[in-house]
């Protein structure tokens, strides 16, 4: 496969169902948007910050018609509450009744990876997903948001493993009390929004 705008090579990323461009980085993808193993509904509003992968300016969304995300429309990323991550990998598990994923080992390369945190510009840490599966992902305990890669999400809800009952009632989630601001470091106007106004539910 090449790459649309520059011809290179598209080099296929592991369970991700995506692929990047050897020569311009680009990313393409296998779905679309609506895709329903993650469906995402851009709101037409920018955030005012950029993606840290790709220095894009981030979308506000809306995950799974329900959660509200900053989107990168250049990768896919997205900044999500990381409290609500777990009630969304709950949710999502113990409805999902597609086939399990075969298991894949940790990308050691995804755990090398650094990247600031969109909200306060500090370094995310990057670690395993604390759950089902084998994800990398990066999060901020000082904003309690978390970056999440393309489709990592959809591999944590295929993984094999424990799922809830459908009907069970769903991990209590404490929003963060204290949110801080977003700042926009690119863009002389954007100035401030509140993390809480970018990412959880939507009631
Ligand atoms: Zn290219
Ligand atoms: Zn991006
Ligand atoms: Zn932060």
């Amino acid at each position: 496969m090449q790459c649309d705008p520059c011809g290179g090579e598209l080099i296929a990323i592991p369970n991700r169902e995506s692929f990047q461009c050897s020569n311009c980085q680009r990313y393409a993808f296998a779905t679309e948007l609506d895709d329903p193993a993650a469906p995402i509904e851009l709101t037409g509003d920018g955030v005012g910050v950029c993606c840290p992968k790709c220095q894009v300016g981030l979308q506000f969304a809306v995950l799974h018609d329900r959660w509200r995300v900053c989107f990168c429309t250049a990768c896919r990323g997205y900044v999500i509450d990381s409290g609500c991550l777990g009630v969304i990998v709950h949710e999502l598990r113990a409805h999902y009744r597609g086939p399990d994923a075969d298991p894949v080992p940790l990308n050691q390369d995804e755990l090398a990876e650094q990247r600031d945190c969109p909200a306060c510009a500090q370094q995310m840490e990057t670690h395993p997903y604390y759950g089902p599966g084998t994800a990398v992902i990066n999060s901020c305990s000082d904003c309690k948001v978390t970056w999440m890669d393309h489709r990592e999400l959809a591999s944590i809800i295929r993984t094999p493993g424990f799922r809830h009952h459908p009907d069970s009632s769903l991990i209590p989630v404490k929003l963060n009390p204290n949110p801080k601001e977003i700042q926009d470091r690119s863009v002389e106007t954007a100035g401030k929004i509140i993390v809480h106004a970018a990412t959880g539910f939507i009631f």
